[in-house]
């Protein structure tokens, strides 16, 4: 243990600024609690030892009332750090370390290196050496072009095997491969006892496509700036993937044995969709490879209000898409003799009556467990409300579905036009009028009841209804008391107050093939977002770099309990 260890002890965090972070800590020498100023590593890194040591001598003689007391100092070739008073039930002494500094310095009152003194200091972060491992391989992986026309998947694969093998990983436990050249998914096998059944850590490696002018940096190359990780896929889904590599890296040099395999697969067009989709080709033809008794992917994230965590979401299941063509056809004519049977006429009415429908209001296991969990974080009268939502009141369904777009969505299937042709010339009378109605459908309404309710709702049988392609269906995931108490845990261990919340989500994952072949999924990743800023598809995608470090020991510990590890 570093100085830092042997003298104060940190625990909870009391405050941060743009230098350094102000911990609760005890002071093991002198059996009492003290605040500790911990400084940001970037800032650590550009001081020097004398000036530390000078500014501490200049804190330490200072006697205010409302100067927080320097307590002592203590410091190794690397670490520096300074006890300031404690008063409990008291947060003045937090201003106080604040207010402090520019009296003294601004930069130096204290500074200890987060680095070698992670057990001895903030729980949420791994180890340096840690964290350095699942930098470099996030860092390859976004700096790789994944996108679903302008790149591969396949290097973003062989990145990850050779991480692997060098990490002594068995070659005969790693495989690459795909439907094409560029396709290629990569699964890995960490071996343990196999008294139970594997589990299965999954994340897609090929991102939507992000072009140099839209950003205002290049996407493809990985920036860290004012606290953030930039570049296209950084969210979504290269986190998981990296951090579920560097994890996995981890657990064999530390010699962890689980009692389940633990299997990693990283695959292609998630995004994109299409025939190269990696879990529809996995489960295909190399199911042996990836099944599993459950499965940890995206999906879920942590909720943040700015920096202030809120909820970490649990997603067990998701709504299916429907996409229906409405045609109507026409024998047409010239222009200069209309007549009411005009195609684009039926099409507009049927669009009109479907703008004003909407489908009822309803619940199911998942997204009552999320307004009962929503109706004790969310402040005000919607609080409420959302407790009525979770008992069944339809009143209290619509004023919720009328205060919010997501909410709305979570609570009905929802259909909406998205593109439209028709007309053949600009003197004719059309032939055709068509439409794509994009429908987000419940999880448990079927696709005959979808079908049926448009039909009744447009009335007109000129137009015609029918599904195109073939709607992929899953089932929700059980909400497993085991999985459910370990994301509980370690969310509670890690952010007081944070509650795992069960989400049903409105857009699609890989989840659903999962489900839908029987291995339960559940995205939970343990990675905060402003909700008000999330960037996922969009321009200068981002994620904090706390968080993702914060992501990292989540899943770190949330696997170690899932694959049966005695509980530390
Ligand atoms: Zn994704």
């Amino acid at each position: 243990m570093n100085a830092v260890g042997e003298r104060y002890t940190l625990s909870s965090e009391l405050g941060r600024g743009g230098m350094a972070v102000v911990h609760r800590a005890r002071d093991a020498r002198h059996g009492r609690d003290v605040a500790v100023k911990v400084m940001l590593p970037s800032v650590a890194e550009s001081l020097g030892a004398e000036r530390f040591l000078r500014e501490i001598e200049t804190a330490a003689r200072l006697q205010h009332p409302h100067i927080v007391p320097v307590f002592g100092t203590n410091q190794s070739s690397s670490n520096y750090c300074i006890g300031l008073g404690w008063h409990d039930r008291d947060t003045r002494h937090v201003e106080a370390a604040w207010h402090i500094t520019p009296m003294v310095t601004r930069t130096a009152l204290c500074f200890a290196l987060w680095a070698t003194a992670a057990s001895a200091q903030d729980r949420t972060m791994p180890p340096e050496s840690e964290r350095q491992l699942a930098r470099a391989i996030y860092k390859e992986m976004v700096e790789i072009k994944s996108g679903y026309s302008t790149g591969a998947t396949t290097p973003v694969a062989e990145a990850a095997a050779r991480r692997l093998r060098a990490a002594g990983f068995a070659e005969a436990d790693i495989f690459v491969g795909g439907p094409s050249p560029n396709k290629h998914n990569l699964v890995v096998r960490y071996r343990g006892t196999g008294r139970r059944r594997p589990i299965l850590l999954l994340a897609h490696t090929d991102v939507v496509e992000a072009k140099r002018e839209d950003w205002s940096m290049d996407p493809y190359t990985f920036v860290e700036k004012d606290g953030y990780f930039y570049g296209r896929g950084t969210g979504d889904d290269k986190a998981q993937a990296a951090i579920w590599i560097a994890n996995l890296i981890r657990y064999k040099r530390e010699g962890f044995r689980p009692e389940r395999d633990i299997i990693v697969a990283l695959t292609a067009d998630e995004e994109g969709g299409g025939p190269y989709n990696g879990v529809q080709w996995l489960l295909a033809n190399k199911r042996e490879l990836i099944d599993a008794e459950l499965c940890v992917n995206e999906g879920g994230w942590g909720e943040a209000i700015g920096d202030t965590p809120i909820a970490n979401d649990v997603q067990l299941s998701e709504k299916y898409v429907i996409n229906y063509r409405l045609a109507v056809h026409n024998k047409g004519g010239h222009s200069s003799l209309p007549v009411a049977d005009n195609a684009i006429y039926h099409l507009a009415r049927a669009l009109d009556r479907l703008s004003t429908f909407t489908f009822p209001l309803k619940t199911n296991d998942v997204t009552r467990a999320y307004f009962r969990a929503m109706s004790g974080i969310e402040k005000g009268p919607v609080s409420a409300d959302l407790a009525k939502v979770a008992d069944g009141d339809t009143i209290a369904m619509t004023r919720v579905a009328r205060a919010s777009t997501p909410w709305n969505a979570m609570l009905r299937t929802t259909c909406v036009a998205t593109q439209l042709e028709g007309g053949h010339a600009k003197n004719a009378l059309p032939q055709l009028a068509a439409a794509n109605v994009n429908c987000r459908v419940l999880p448990e309404d079927e696709i005959d009841y979808v079908t049926a309710t448009l039909k009744r709702v447009i009335g007109d049988s000129a137009v015609s209804v029918t599904v195109d392609g073939t709607p992929m269906r899953g089932p929700a995931s059980p909400m497993r008391a085991d999985l459910m108490q370990a994301v509980t845990a370690v969310t509670t261990s890690m952010w007081s107050g944070v509650s795992a919340v069960p989400m049903m989500v409105m857009g699609g994952t890989d989840g659903l093939y999962l489900r839908a072949a029987g291995i339960p999924t559940y995205g939970v990743q343990g990675i905060f977002y402003d909700r008000g800023d999330i960037r996922f598809h969009g321009r200068d995608e981002r994620v904090k770099v706390r968080s993702f470090y914060e992501g990292q020991t989540f899943l770190y510990e949330l696997v170690k309990r899932l694959a049966g590890a005695p509980v530390a």
